[in-house]
């Protein structure tokens, strides 16, 4: 998979050298490169934005240096991501589907953002999709955390890149629609605190179904939303008993 990536900060994108995705970089598994938006300007100061029209606080980003940057780096096949707070959240199953695609380019927005016409404009081109996501209700200075959130989100599901892709299937978020239960390590007792008996047995049917129950547990009680999109057969009648 290729992901370009192009902000005013190219410097905020370098824990991606790090750990797995550093690591995926070195394989091969991802060609990830990161751009200055300003080598894209044409004047001295290297402007990339400007007041907004209709006035009010802040700066705008410039769609005619945004436009100059993407027709460069976008092609037939290519998904445009735009970060904002005001799209739509980003998820798992976003991460999942992004996983599968060759190309992503992400546009790390700055001040008040960028012009709404680079949205409007690259979604009318052919072959390219353009998605607008937000990570969450709050609002960040930058685009960039939500581009690191995003490569580090989908470059786990390549295939390759986490070692063991086990560890990719009861996770948190993951098909059965719950958060993971809890894990422990040794040593078996710390600070007073015992690990769960039931893992020490061995019994593996006994662990899978105190790991079950804990994940519904836990989910019901700090996210009851995820229980309730559940489907009514991802639930059996021990499931409804717990
Ligand atoms: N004026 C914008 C608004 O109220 O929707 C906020 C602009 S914010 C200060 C600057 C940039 O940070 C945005 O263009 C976007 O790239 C990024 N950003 C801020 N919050 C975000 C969020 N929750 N999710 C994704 N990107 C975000």
């Amino acid at each position: 998979m290729r992901v370009d990536v192009v902000t005013i900060f190219p410097d905020y994108l370098a824990p991606l050298d790090l750990s797995l995705v550093g690591k995926a970089r070195t394989a091969g598994l991802l060609d990830l490169r990161v751009h200055d938006l300003r080598d894209w300007t044409s004047d001295r100061h290297r402007t990339v934005d400007d007041t907004p029209f209709g006035g009010g606080a802040g700066m705008v980003m410039r769609p005619d240096v945004w436009g100059r940057a993407l027709d460069d780096l976008l092609d037939e096949g290519s998904h445009l991501l735009l970060p904002t707070p005001s799209g739509t959240r980003f998820t798992q199953r976003t991460a999942e589907r992004l996983a599968t695609e060759t190309h992503l380019v992400v546009a790390c927005g700055r001040y008040e953002g960028i012009d709404a016409r680079v949205a409007e404009h690259y979604a009318t081109r052919s072959g390219v999709t353009v998605s607008e996501f937000s990570l969450g209700d709050y609002v960040l200075n930058g685009g960039e955390v939500a581009a690191l959130v995003l490569v580090e989100a989908v470059a786990r599901l390549l295939p390759g890149v986490v070692g063991n892709p086990e560890s990719l299937v009861e996770e948190s978020h993951g098909a059965a629609g719950l958060l993971e239960y809890p894990v422990y390590t040794k040593p078996p007792t710390w600070a007073e605190l015992d690990v769960p008996e039931v893992l020490l047995s061995g019994h593996h049917g006994r662990i899978a179904r105190w790991r079950r129950d804990q994940a519904l547990v836990r989910t019901a009680a700090r996210r009851p939303d995820l229980l309730d999109a559940l489907a009514p057969d991802q639930l059996d009648a021990h499931d409804r008993a717990t």
